[in-house]
């Protein structure tokens, strides 16, 4: 199992390195772009990543192109890496038939991280520091890391900070399936997040999205009116960072405290796999503020956890058509904007997600079984 940890690095002076090496890395990663533009205008190829290699350590000892210094050859590896993915999933698209654009160049500012693996770095747990290209940095050890680390990727977020995220390979291990009650969620939009088959257990929307968006909006409108590139709009950016970092933390949070609370009271969870494309059709930008598909992977990794089993049923299940009482479809309620329906078969008043809900825990059950 593939466990990740993330640390914050103290501020300080010395971070300016760390930074210059991420704008290092952003550099030759714009160089190897044009190099391999350059290659298929001439040659019609897809260039090779060990080509690309050879040829950036011969760089590196010319003048002109001393920044490649700045960083170890394990993170200029991990450049062309990055680069050879990111064309691999293209020409992958492309023969599936899906266009998309080949991988181009990037704004050096915006350029985020750069990963080493084995060398060019040390991890002192005992004093909570870390040495990378030599230098002593301090972290936040909020908790130890264990199993054996395979990457460490330095990565800056947009307010200048900086991050280590330790990528570790653990053994699995494995916990016995608790037998209790189970449950069916169907996701919500309005004041309650998930809704359960019955009313008691119905978890609601947290409220700090509603209180966030009110200063985001606030921060937005004084971004905007500030001069392109004044020092003012410098301010105002961070102002805005700052909140949506704030908003991000403040929802992984609850995440984890909700899906702890739920794999305590249920053996068996079961939701409806959703595509978010499909649903932010529906719903807009609350699909991302709820971080729905962020959720149902950390309830994943809490259930391998607890013991307790997450069902996953198909996204074609018409869960919300179905009247639970008797079986009938009612196709009528596939459009989204009906909350309440009567079933036209047996007369019976549903509440739409309700009623879903109740259906996804009777087919989870039945997947179970099978
Ligand atoms: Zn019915």
């Amino acid at each position: 199992m593939i466990k990740t940890y993330k640390f914050k690095l103290y501020a300080a002076k010395r971070n300016k390195k760390l930074h210059r090496q991420i704008n290092a890395a952003g550099l030759a990663y714009n160089h190897c772009i044009a190099i391999h533009k350059r290659y298929w205008r001439l040659y019609r190829k897809s260039l090779n990543k060990f080509a690309l290699q050879k040829h950036l350590t011969k760089l590196k000892k010319l003048e002109r192109f001393s920044y490649l210094k700045e960083i170890g050859s394990q993170a200029l590896q991990d450049v062309t890496d990055r680069i050879d993915r990111a064309y691999k999933l293209f020409w992958t698209n492309l023969d599936n038939k899906r266009k998309t654009a080949p991988p181009g160049f990037k704004k050096v500012r915006k350029y985020k991280s750069y990963t080493l693996k084995q060398a060019g770095w040390k991890l002192d747990e005992g004093h909570g520091t870390v040495y990378i290209a030599k230098q002593k940095y301090r972290y936040f050890k909020s908790r130890s890391v264990e199993g054996r680390i395979k990457t460490l990727t330095v990565k800056r977020d947009t307010l200048g900070d900086i991050y280590l995220y330790f990528v570790c390979e653990q053994k699995i291990t494995e916990v016995k399936l608790r037998t209790g009650k189970s449950v069916g969620f169907d996701f919500c939009f309005k004041d309650k997040m998930l809704v359960a088959p019955d009313e008691e257990n119905d978890i609601a929307a947290p409220s700090f999205f509603q209180k966030n968006q009110k200063a985001i909006r606030t921060a937005c409108r004084n971004l905007s009116r500030r001069q392109l590139c004044s020092k003012n709009r410098q301010k105002y950016r961070k102002v805005l960072a700052r909140l949506y970092r704030k908003q991000a933390n403040q929802r992984r949070d609850f995440h984890f405290k909700l899906a702890k609370e739920l794999c305590q009271k249920y053996a068996v969870i079961c939701f409806e796999s959703l595509s978010m494309k499909a649903m932010q059709q529906g719903h807009g930008k609350k699909v991302n503020d709820y971080g729905f598909a962020a959720f149902k992977n950390i309830l994943e990794y809490v259930g391998r956890q607890t013991g307790t089993q997450i069902v996953k049923i198909d996204e074609f299940y018409p869960s919300s058509q179905i009247c639970h009482d008797c079986g009938y479809q009612n196709k009528e309620v596939k459009n989204i904007r009906v909350s309440e329906w009567t079933c036209p078969s047996c007369g019976i008043h549903h509440d739409r997600d309700r009623n879903a809900a109740r259906n996804i825990l009777s087919e989870g059950l039945r997947l179970l079984m099978v």
